[in-house]
């Protein structure tokens, strides 16, 4: 079977057969690929925790007539470790790689600039360098934008007109002014438009003093711009199914 080298961060697995694995992975250079990793659920794999969610790997595949083959996993990053015993840290990790996943189910080539951006995220969740719900939301704004959708925050999608905007539409892709706005278009303020264009563009100093995170992992009770689930709704509507880890942060 011919053989090719990635690099990738593991979406998802599910079980196959006895011992194996069907492994989900975002790789740099071919995008969303699954690949078998056999025996993995044996305790002894040769994989170890490698192939698990959230952890990037150096990655030696074989392409199978139906489903390539994992041949060898290094690590690259344990992401994990920071992730899955941080209850928060994960819920937000896995709205991050269910977004990974349905957007490159919609996008057919592969993008490095996404996949860094993807390993930015789960990366700095490991970390717990910001506070975790904004780090998936500015991945999953940032992820879409990057995908070409983009909202418009500068000025009123109607008019063009820099005013003050009022209101937030999902279908007609950013803010309204008072004039413009249409019925089901969202209540948004000047902090809660700020706050989106923080995260739009990562802004970590806004986003930082906004949410009281301190590096220490701390996080002070400020008061919150809270805008709902406006940036679920965003991902929901652009891709087109409910983000099941997102339910999850809102219950
Ligand atoms: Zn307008």
């Amino acid at each position: 079977m011919p053989l090719y080298k990635d690099e990738g961060l593991v979406l998802r697995t599910v079980k196959l057969g006895e011992a194996d694995r069907i492994i989900t992975i975002l790789t740099r250079d071919h995008g969303k690929i699954r690949a078998v990793a056999k025996g993995a659920r044996r305790p002894k794999s040769r994989f170890g925790a490698r192939l698990e969610p959230f952890m990037r790997a150096s990655l030696l595949i074989a392409t199978g007539r139906s489903l390539d083959v994992v041949s060898q996993a290094s690590t690259l990053g344990a992401y994990a470790d920071g992730i899955v015993h941080d209850y928060d840290a994960y819920l937000n990790a896995s709205v991050i790689v269910e977004t990974a996943d349905r957007l490159f189910t919609a996008l057919e080539e592969p993008s490095p600039v996404q996949y860094r951006l993807a390993i930015g995220a789960i990366s700095a969740l490991s970390r717990h360098l910001h506070d975790p719900r904004d780090i998936s939301e500015s991945y999953v704004l940032r992820a879409l934008a990057l995908a070409g959708w983009r909202p418009r925050l500068d000025a009123c999608v109607v008019c063009g007109e820099p005013r003050k905007p009022v209101a937030f539409s999902i279908p007609a892709g950013g803010v309204m002014c008072a004039t413009d706005r249409t019925p089901e278009a969202r209540r948004i303020g000047e902090r809660g438009v700020t706050r989106l264009r923080a995260l739009l563009n990562g802004d970590w100093t806004v986003l930082d003093a906004a949410s009281g995170h301190n590096p220490d992992g701390g996080t002070d009770a400020a008061t919150p711009v809270d805008h709902g689930d406006l940036v679920e709704k965003w991902a929901e509507y652009y891709l087109e199914r409910p983000i099941r880890s997102a339910r999850l942060l809102d219950s």
